[in-house]
C-alpha cells in the first residue's frame, strides 16, 4: 500500500525511525533489569528515572507522576477499576462516545455505571455533566478526543465542574497527546492515559499520568511503578515514546494547519461529489481527522474496497456475534443506525500529501456510487 495510500493514523501512526533506533540503543546498552541492585540493573533504573522525567516535561507537568502500562487499553483498566473497587457502591460516570477499553465498566459494573450524554455535536455540555455529579460519584471517565469523530471536548471546562464538586476525572488522552498542542499542567485531570503507538512510538507502550492518588494496582507482581503496576518496565520503550513525543510535537505549528487544511479539501470534495453524505468530524477536531456516514451503505464494505484501489482506511462499526455493530460514538451523536453503520473514518498523518488526498476523493466516490448502485 505505502505511506502515500495509509489514511489510518488514528488507528496507528507509522513509528519514527529515531524512536527505534532509541528503542535499540537504549535496550543494548541499559539491558540490566531496573529492580536489580548491581550496576547493570542501576544503569537500567537510571535511564528509566530519564525517561520517566523527560516525558513529564515533554507533556508539560513536570511534577505530575507517570504509571509506566502496556498502553492505554490497560492504563483505562487501572484508572477505571481504581475508582469503582474503592466501594461498593461508588459510581462511575462515562461518557457515552467512550472507547470500549472505558466501555467494558457498562457490561462489568452495569448497575453502577451510568453515561454522559454527548450533544449532535458529539460534545459533552459542562452544564449537563454538573446535573449528573451526586455524592455517590467516584470518578467521571471522559474522551478528550475521540478516536472515530475527532471530536475535541473542552477539558478546562469539564474538569472545572469536577474539581468543584471534588470528584476525580479520568481523560482518555490516547488521540490527543502528539496530536494536538498541550500543557497538561494547564488541564485540570485527575488522571490522563497515553498510548505511544499513536505518535510514532512503539505499541505495548503507555500509561497515566496522575495528578492525585488513588490507584490501586490491577496488576500486581514485583511491586514495580510504586507497586501500582508489577512488571518488569519497558525502559526502553518509554525512552523510545519520548523521542516520538518530542519529534511530533515540535511537528505540530506546521502540522496541524497542513492537516486542517487537507481534512478541509477531502471533506469539501466529497460534498460536492456525495450530497446526502453526513460529516461526523468537525473542523476544529483532532487535525487531518474525517468521518463521514454514507446512509444505508456499510462502511465495512467500503474500506474491503478502498484497500483493493491502494487505501487504507477504518469503519466506525464492527461485526460483534455475527451482527453488523454501528459506530457508538457517532451513534451518540444522534445518528440512526442506517447512517451510523456505513460510516468510515479517514485520518492523516506526516506521509499525508495533498494528492493523495485527491486521488482517495477520487476513489471513495467511485466506491460510494459503486456501493449505492448496488444496495
Ligand atoms: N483509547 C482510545 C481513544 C483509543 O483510540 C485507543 C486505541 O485505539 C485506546 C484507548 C487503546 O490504546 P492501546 O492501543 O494503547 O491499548
Amino acid at each position: 500500500m505505502g505511506e502515500d495510500g495509509y489514511f489510518d493514523y488514528a488507528a496507528t501512526v507509522p513509528p519514527y525511525p529515531e524512536a527505534l533506533k532509541r528503542f535499540e540503543e537504549l535496550s543494548l546498552r541499559a539491558f540490566g533489569n531496573p529492580s536489580s541492585s548491581h550496576d547493570d540493573g542501576r544503569q537500567a533504573r537510571e535511564a528509566l528515572d530519564g525517561a520517566r522525567k523527560g516525558f513529564l516535561a515533554r507533556v508539560g507537568f513536570a511534577d505530575g507522576s507517570l504509571v509506566l502500562t502496556s498502553g492505554a487499553t490497560e492504563a483505562n483498566n487501572l484508572a477505571l477499576r481504581s475508582a469503582l473497587e474503592a466501594s461498593s457502591d461508588g459510581r462511575l460516570l462515562l461518557a457515552s462516545d467512550a472507547h470500549p477499553s472505558a466501555w467494558f465498566t457498562r457490561e462489568t459494573w452495569p448497575k453502577r455505571t451510568d453515561l454522559i450524554k454527548t450533544g449532535t455535536d458529539g460534545l459533552i455540555s459542562p452544564d449537563w455533566l454538573a446535573t449528573l455529579l451526586s455524592k455517590k460519584t467516584a470518578m467521571v471517565s471522559i474522551v478528550h478526543a475521540n478516536n472515530e469523530t475527532g471530536v475535541v471536548q473542552d477539558l478546562k471546562a469539564l474538569g472545572a465542574v469536577c474539581e468543584k464538586a471534588g470528584v476525580p476525572l479520568h481523560v482518555d488522552g490516547v488521540q490527543a497527546l502528539g496530536r494536538l498542542p498541550l500543557t497538561l499542567s494547564e488541564l485540570p485531570f485527575a488522571y490522563y492515559t497515553f498510548s505511544a503507538h499513536k505518535f510514532g512510538g512503539s505499541r505495548g507502550v503507555g500509561g497515566i499520568i496522575a495528578r492525585r492518588e488513588g490507584l490501586s494496582a490491577q496488576i500486581r507482581g514485583g511491586g514495580q511503578e510504586k507497586g501500582l503496576r508489577g512488571g518488569t518496565e519497558n525502559v526502553a520503550g518509554l525512552a523510545a515514546a519520548l523521542v516520538a513525543l518530542d519529534l511530533s510535537a515540535r511537528s505540530l505549528e506546521a502540522e496541524v494547519p497542513r492537516l486542517r487544511k487537507l481534512a478541509a479539501l477531502l471533506t469539501g470534495e466529497i460534498q460536492a461529489a456525495i450530497p446526502d453524505v453526513l460529516v461526523n468530524s468537525r473542523p476544529e477536531g483532532v487535525p487531518g481527522l474525517v468521518s463521514f456516514s454514507f446512509p444505508n451503505l456499510i462502511g465495512e464494505e467500503i474500506v474491503v474496497e478502498m484497500n483493493l484501489r491502494g487505501f487504507a482506511i477504518s469503519a466506525g462499526s464492527a461485526c460483534g456475534s455475527g451482527r453488523m455493530e454501528p459506530s457508538r460514538p457517532v451513534m451518540a451523536m444522534g445518528r440512526t443506525r442506517a447512517q451510523a453503520l456505513g460510516t468510515v473514518r479517514i485520518s492523516m498523518g506526516r506521509f499525508t500529501t495533498e494528492d493523495a488526498v485527491r486521488r482517495l476523493a477520487a476513489a471513495l466516490r467511485q466506491v460510494v456510487e459503486k456501493q449505492k448502485a448496488l444496495a
